[in-house]
């Protein structure tokens, strides 16, 4: 990995008398430290990769001070790791991103949570719901529910996220639950500050080793008849022992107010909204003093019983804002209050939204149509003039720009290896006919969106190859299952190509070897190449993934027979080559691998290498492409082949060609790919491959100056 974190392993290092100022998901990175936490794993993915990407980046520190840090292969591997606080009192962290990495988590979280903790074991999930998400929009409260987990949901303050990591770790060890804590996008990046204390070293670590294992002991197996017993647990003791720490630790927060006869419970996550959204009918300040009583849902699995009837009990109506479907919350409190013969009227999803986001917009609206109905003497212009002048501004855009604004949908990076083997594919459908597509998670999946509109399903990470397995049988032409070296080591080796061999399917599948798992922040992986072999490369400025045939060997060893290795950025060669898996009589699995370094890594390696070289006078040579205007013809099919941003448009500048032309704007990084769908696509020659020379020595400066001679020797004076 790259991305330097430098200065975020320092802050790590801060103890009792200094301050922390940072992003959220940085200060639970910290708290997990002060907490005395034994191991920490986890699998990336939006929005809490840091906490693992600081994490081991401060591996030095972190030996140093005993704590265990496991990059894990997928979020299962990851849950399983938290066996280690089975037997032991052993605090361990492991974070993932949710709603999909805990699906995959999924068997060994109810296998953890049936015989339950001794040492803590707290889950961070990046809860990644609503507009800024990149998975389906599904809650993680379910499987809190269905496992019996404790689910935290902390106010996005940086000081009260780390008091709920830390008395997380005691709420599990108080209950013998595992305890997930779930970050939205907004609590990971908020910016605040919290008065740090110091770390604490586990009792138990790498440095403190034990003697002897456990006793054995069958109770804490999560094997039958022991299983029956533990589902007994689990309401008797677990849950009763869990609702006791949150009343008595004052986990959750009340905020009393001057109208304490109306009150709304709302999820710690989505506090900050709320009083956002009151504020625009003037019924809180900024600092979050509010007019009617909030009470604050830092654990939102189990509630309190006795908690929530004191709230609701003798006022008018409450309101519940609860993010997501089904409306649990909603729910277990109706049942609650009806249970405590409670008659208070509550209101939820009758005037909030059932699904989407709950931005401040979207609460202010719920809110609005909660007073009106139960505190009408408490509205005033404020609120509904705020949501009339958004309309309003909504609407104004609309009309000043006549037609919905063109849909902008994310992209490969500029250069990536990814987009050429997409161009190939293309090409090679007008050979072969079009093709079924089973798509995967990772950067390749940007080949769904314009100008390539490829794949027909995407089922889960790294389960392409699986999900086509219906579809092949009934299909005249063959089947494409396209999936990243990240996907492939997530999971697409067993579910996928094991299974392929096993059954003798006849399929192709197009793995992009880009040397990392670049859609969630370029982590390494165990097929990237050594710290050796990227200094090496540095020098050359060349491609790395070439030197690592980890994958290969693996395909190899598990019995792939039809094998082929092809550069990402030949076009010509892979569309030949995709021809061919398409159309060979064998009729097993063919593996097709299109190798290309990821260039955003690649970029970041070369970019700093590139200064350093600049700034010493040594020669460097970059390539540019361009467009030669004269000859472009203006049909544009070299950009529908591409789709790189830095290929765009501009103004002919010949009178007689009305349509604008072809242009290479200053961001291409030379990556080849417009000459090579030009040669491929036989598309008119108007492209040019240019080299700038920096420091140039003796030998470039003569040439440069005979092909400018000969060049003046034959332009017209
Ligand atoms: S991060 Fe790497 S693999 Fe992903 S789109 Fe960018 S260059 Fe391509
Ligand atoms: S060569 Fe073409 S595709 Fe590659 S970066 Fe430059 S403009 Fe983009």
């Amino acid at each position: 990995m790259e991305v330097s974190f430098h200065r975020e392993v320092a802050m790590l290092r801060r103890g009792n008398g200094d301050t922390f100022h940072g992003e959220g998901i940085l200060a639970i990175t910290k708290a997990l430290l002060q907490s005395g936490v034994a191991y920490v794993g986890g699998y990336q993915g939006a929005p809490v990769s840091h906490l693992l990407d600081v994490l081991v980046q401060a591996e030095d520190y972190l030996r140093e001070l005993g704590v265990h840090v496991e990059a894990c292969s997928n979020e299962a591997s990851a849950a399983a790791m938290l066996g280690a606080s089975i037997h032991y009192p052993l605090r361990g962290a492991v974070t993932w991103k949710s709603i999909v990495g805990t699906n995959v988590a999924a068997d060994a979280l109810s296998n953890l949570a049936s015989p339950g903790v001794t040492g803590g074991a707290l889950i961070v999930v990046g809860e990644d719901y609503g507009e800024g998400a990149s998975v389906i929009q599904e809650r993680t409260y379910a499987f809190a529910l269905k496992s019996s987990l404790v689910l935290l949901d902390p106010r996005p303050d940086l000081e009260r996220m780390v008091r709920i990591v830390e008395e997380g770790f005691a709420l599990s060890e108080a209950s013998n639950m595992p305890a997930m804590l779930q970050l939205r996008i907004r609590a990971c990046h908020v910016r605040g500050s919290f008065a740090c204390r110091d770390n604490v070293a586990p009792a138990i670590s790498p440095q403190h080793l034990l003697d002897d294992p456990a006793p054995f002991d069958y109770a804490k197996l999560s094997h039958p008849p022991m299983t029956f017993r533990h589902e007994k647990l689990k309401s008797a003791e677990r849950l009763p022992a869990a609702r006791r720490f949150i009343v008595e630790h004052g986990l959750n927060e009340r905020f009393v107010a001057t109208r304490d006869d109306i009150g709304i419970v709302v999820q710690g996550g989505l506090y900050n909204s709320l009083v956002r959204a009151l504020q625009q009918f003037g019924l809180a300040d900024a600092y979050g003093a509010a007019t009617v009583s909030i009470l604050v849902l830092n654990v939102v699995y189990p509630l309190a019983p006795d908690e929530i009837r004191g709230f609701c009990a003798g006022k008018r109506a409450v309101l519940i804002v609860e993010e997501g479907q089904p409306e649990f919350i909603e729910q277990e409190i109706l049942a609650l209050l009806a249970r405590g013969g409670i008659t208070t009227p509550v209101h939820g999803k009758d005037v909030l939204p059932m699904a989407g986001e709950y931005s401040v917009e979207v609460i202010a609206r719920g809110l609005d149509g909660f007073l009106a109905q139960r505190a009408p003497e408490l509205m005033n212009d404020a609120g509904p003039a705020w949501l009339a002048a958004t309309d309003a501004r909504r609407a104004a855009v609309a009309s000043a720009l006549g037609t919905p604004l063109p849909a902008r949908p994310p992209n490969f990076c500029i250069g990536c290896p990814e987009r050429p083997v997409f161009a190939a594919l293309k090409l090679a459908q007008q050979d072969v006919g079009s093709v079924h597509i089973a798509a995967d998670i990772g950067c390749h999946s940007f080949a769904t969106f314009e100008p390539f509109g490829m794949g027909h399903s995407i089922l889960g990470y790294g389960m392409s190859l699986a999900s086509r397995a219906g579809v092949s049988p009934m299909m005249r032409r063959r089947t494409l299952a396209i999936m990243g070296d990240g996907g492939f080591w997530h999971n697409g080796l067993i579910t996928g190509v094991q299974s392929a061999l096993f059954n003798r399917d006849d399929a192709v599948l197009l793995i992009l070897k880009n040397g990392y798992t670049s859609a969630t922040g370029t982590q390494e992986i165990i097929s990237t190449p050594g710290e050796a072999l990227k200094e090496a490369a540095e020098e050359k400025q060349e491609s790395l993934v070439h030197r690592n045939q980890t994958i290969e060997k693996t395909l190899q060893g598990i019995g792939v027979r039809w094998m082929r290795t092809v550069d990402s950025y030949e076009v010509d060669a892979m569309r030949r080559t995709l021809d061919d898996a398409f159309t060979t009589d064998f009729a097993g699995l063919k593996v097709v691998i299109a190798e290309g370094e990821c260039q955003l890594e690649r970029q970041r390696r070369v970019k700093p290498w590139r200064a350093g070289a600049l700034k010493a006078g040594k020669r460097v040579v970059r390539v540019k492409y361009g467009v030669d205007e004269d000859t472009c013809s203006g049909d544009h099919s070299c950009i529908r082949l591409s789709g790189c941003p830095t290929l765009s448009l501009k103004e002919s500048p010949d009178p007689l060609k009305v349509d604008p032309v072809a242009t290479v704007l200053e961001g291409c990084v030379g990556c080849g790919l417009c000459g090579e769908n030009a040669h491929a696509a036989s598309l008119c020659p108007s492209f040019y491959r240019g080299e700038v020379i920096q420091n140039p020595g003796w030998r470039d400066r003569v040439s440069a100056r005979v092909r400018h001679a000969f060049i003046r020797l034959f332009q017209p004076a």
